[in-house]
Formats: C-alpha cells, structure tokens, sequence
C-alpha cells in the first residue's frame, strides 16, 4: 500500500483535504493506495513553485534538459517490472500490457531527450539584405498536465517529456485511478536529478481541483487527455483567459472488412483492437462495417476470437483481459451492454461479475444499424458493435457519420480501395490492415472533428503546442 503525497518544489508533501483510499480493481479487498485529497490551496502552492522555478529551468541548455529525460528513461527500464506491476495493480490492465507501456515511455522519452539538440528555429529572407531575420521556438512557461488513467504511464510522459525539454516548468496532475503510478513517474525524475519546481505533482479529485488548476493565472497552458465532457469545460475556461490548451479527447474508431481481405486476419486484429486493455483504449475499435459477402465468416472468426479470451487478474500471466478500472466504469459498461441487447443481437459474451473485482466478458453486437446508441457513443469498455455495409462507399459513409474521429483502419488487399480508404476517412490515425490506435512516438498523435482541439502530440508536432514563436530582425 502507497500513501500518495504531492510533490511541490521537490518536497513531498500531504494535501490539505481527506485522503481517498484506492483499491485494486481486480481484487476489490486490496488496498493500493492511500491519495491525498488536495485543495485548491495545494494547486496554489504547486503552480507557484512551477512558476518561481520556470526562468531557471528555460535559460538552462536544451541538451542539458533532455540529458535528464535520457536518465529517466534508463530509470524506466531499470524499474519496468515495478513500474508496470503497480501500474496493473492500479488500473488492472495486464501486466504484459503495462510492461509494453513502460518501454513506449522510455522510448518516447529518448524521443524528447533528441529534441534538446534538434533545431528551434529557421533563418528566413529579408527584404532588407542586410537585415539578420529568423525565427526562435521559446518556452510557454508553465504547463498544467491533467492525464487520464488507461495509460497511467505513456500520456503523463508524453507530456511531460516534451513540456521539459521545450524549457517549460510543469503541474501534473493524474486521474485519481493512476495517482500512485503517477507519483513514481515524479519520484524517478527526481531520482534523474531533476530540479525542485520544474515538476510538480497534486493529486485528488479532478473535480475538487481541476478548476483551480486550469483556471490559475500561472498556468500558462494546459495539456489535457480525457473526455469531451471535461475537455470542452476545460477549453471554455482556458480561452476566458487566454491561456493555450490542448485537447486529446474520445473516439468511436471503425475498422471497416472488405470482401477481398484475409478474413481471418481482420477478425483477429478487430478483436484485439476491440479488447486489448479491456477496450479502455481511446483508439479502441468499437464498430466494424463489413461487406455483406464476407459477413458470415467474419462473425465466425469473431466469435473464435473472443471466445480464446481469458478474463482476470492482470497480474495472472494466463490472464488475456483485465477488469474495467471502476465500478462507474463497470456500471456505465453494463448499461451500454443492455442497451445493446435491445438494439443488436448478442452475439458472444455479455456477462459481468463483480464478485472479486470489476470484470465484464468481450462483448460483440451484430445486426447493429450504424445509427445505434452502441454504434455511436463511445463505451470505453469490451464490446464491439458488427454493421453490414453494402460496398466501400456506404461503409467509408457510415464510418464518417460521427462526432469523432480519432482512428480507423481497413481490412482489403485492393491497393487502390487503401488509397480511396485513406483520402475519404475523416480520422487522424489511419491504419491498413492493422487495428485502430495510435503511432510510434516519432509521429504525430490525434484526431480530427471532436477527438480533438487539432494540434498533435507526440513527435516533433508536438512542439507546436509546448513552444511559442519568436520572430527576431536584428539591423547592423
Ligand atoms: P476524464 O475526463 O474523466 O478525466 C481526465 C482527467 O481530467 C483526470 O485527470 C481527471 O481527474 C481530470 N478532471 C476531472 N474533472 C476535471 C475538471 N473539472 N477540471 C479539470 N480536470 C478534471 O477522463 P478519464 O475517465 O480519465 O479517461 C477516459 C476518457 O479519456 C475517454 O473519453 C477517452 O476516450 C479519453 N482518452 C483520450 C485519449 C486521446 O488521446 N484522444 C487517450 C486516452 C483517453
């Protein structure tokens, strides 16, 4: 059991409100964690830190900043086992899974580490001959980070790695369901070296303290992941005051099988996209439009599929599928479920138990019309919706028929339909033949329509967001 402290200026300290007790979702009766409750008194003093520490920390050299991301990812793979251990304990998601998570962080980490010696600017013509004219890509100052917990360790750092090495100072604040992972990524860049101030940690309640930290005069720009409910709140407050934001936000991703596709392999990878980490994934695949040819031994493999799925404790390495993260997650994930049985046939699965932990069966729909609750509203849980489609054009329509639009991918072996695919899908992750989700950490991440505020993370787009322009002219 961790007691889970925040971090501010470099000194560990207890939040100024009731401490939440955290357990184990795949066993309820495990305590995990003990979180300080923080008060809008605890983001105060966490911002100022963060603000006295942030012209320190941008005068210092670049390549020096991402010296210490280089350090921490080192940490990373020194500490995998731990790290991921207590990230599964945390949030339930397998072990293997949490492990895969800790390696993309060091990886995105040693992405960022590069970053402090690429370049930050370009010389540009002038008019005037003798004019010296160029840009410079200058710190924001301070960065509120507000994460989500599925993936408790890659969002914080691919936040956070940028946001240092661009010379800004940081707050993180995690979900409530990923504070004590949260809090060992701080203890490692402080293990690093890093300096007091440049990151600071509150945990709590988002709602106890999200305003205060998006509203605070310090915060430069927030960097947040979540749901569109609090993203859009967030984004209101944040223009109120002219501060800069940045938005990842849900998704309804669709993976659309032709007649021409290995089946086979487009079942498994739908499925896979569909239940990897419980379907807790913003780029989880959760519609499928089929052609009609293939249709009936594409619901077979399905069924296959899921059925080879083992529910259970993430830490059981025969375990395939974790817990959802929460009894608002279980009951919100049943909810979608039983709407689903009146609107779909189930076709596999749809059972729930949470006798020991918080576990829900890989569910799949078929007979689902695209205009379906299921089929629109992201569930954020193991349950897929199939839809017939009649050709490419009716399922490239069905698919754009939707406020988001994050991820999608295509089953053909028809070079010519990938490319029809690619042109005509409104998502900003676009897969062939693989299954919906995210990119390496060298490429841009993140949607078009409502996924999305629109800049990117990751790679070096995400400079865009965690630097401003400085236009510079100097005359002899
Ligand atoms: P959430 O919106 O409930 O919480 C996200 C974060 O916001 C948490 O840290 C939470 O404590 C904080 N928060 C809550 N109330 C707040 C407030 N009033 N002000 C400021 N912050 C507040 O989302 P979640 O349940 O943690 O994550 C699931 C959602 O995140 C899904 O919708 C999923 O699609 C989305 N998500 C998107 C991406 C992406 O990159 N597009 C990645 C992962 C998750």
């Amino acid at each position: 059991m961790r007691e889970v402290k925040n971090c501010i200026d470099g000194q560990w300290i207890e939040g100024r409100n009731e401490m939440i007790e955290r357990y184990n979702p795949a066993d309820k009766k495990e305590l995990i964690a003990v979180v300080a409750g923080s008060s809008i008194h605890d983001v105060d003093e966490a911002v100022l830190a963060a603000v006295k520490a942030k012209k320190t920390w941008a005068q210092t050299a670049a390549p020096e900043r991402g010296a210490y991301l280089q350090k921490v990812a080192y940490l990373f793979e020194q500490h995998a086992n731990e790290l991921a251990q207590l990230a599964t304990k945390e949030m339930g998601k397998r072990f293997a899974e949490t492990k895969g998570e800790v390696y993309r962080s060091a990886a995105i980490l040693r992405y960022y580490a590069g970053e402090g010696l690429r370049k930050i600017g370009e010389v540009l013509p002038s008019f005037d001959a003798k004019n010296l004219f160029f840009t410079k890509r200058v710190p924001v100052g301070v960065v509120a980070v507000i994460a989500p917990w599925n993936f408790p360790l890659a969002i914080p750092v691919w936040k956070i790695a940028p946001a240092l090495v661009y010379g800004n100072t940081v707050v993180f604040k995690p979900a409530l369901e990923a504070s004590a992972t949260g809090a060992r990524i701080v203890e490692l860049f402080a293990e690093a070296g890093l300096p007091p101030g440049v990151l600071n940690f509150v945990v709590g309640r988002g709602s106890s303290i999200g305003d205060a930290i998006v509203e605070h005069d310090g915060v430069d720009a927030i960097t947040f992941t979540g749901s569109n409910a609090i993203g859009s709140e967030i984004a209101k407050k944040a223009a109120a005051r002219g501060a800069k934001y940045q938005l990842e936000l849900g998704g309804k991703n669709p993976a659309i099988v032709l007649s021409d596709a290995d089946v086979d392999f487009a079942a498994r990878l739908v499925v896979e996209g569909a239940m990897k980490q419980t379907g807790q994934r913003c780029t989880a695949t959760s519609r499928v439009f089929v052609e009609k040819e293939v249709m009936d031994v594409f619901r077979e493999r399905v069924i296959e599929h899921v059925k080879r799925i083992r529910v259970g404790n993430g830490m059981n390495d025969q375990v395939t599928m974790g817990p959802v993260v929460s009894k608002g997650q279980f009951e919100t994930v049943q909810r979608y479920i039983h709407i689903g049985k009146q609107e779909g046939r189930l076709l596999v699965g749809g059972g729930a138990s949470d006798d020991i932990g918080w576990y829900i069966e890989p569910t799949v729909f078929d007979s689902v019309s695209h205009h379906a609750t299921i089929a629109r509203e992201e569930i954020f849980g193991p349950v897929l919706s199939i839809v017939e489609a009649a050709s490419i054009d009716e399922a490239i329509d069905m698919a754009n028929d939707s406020i988001y639009g994050l991820s999608a991918s295509l089953f053909t072996n028809n070079l010519s339909k990938a490319l029809y695919f690619i042109e005509h899908i409104e998502a900003g992750m676009v897969q062939v033949n693989g299954e919906t989700g995210g990119a390496e950490p060298q490429a841009p991440f993140g949607g078009m329509k409502q996924s999305s505020s629109g800049t990117r993370e990751q790679g070096q787009a995400a400079m865009e967001f965690f630097t401003a322009y400085q236009t510079i002219s100097i005359r002899p």
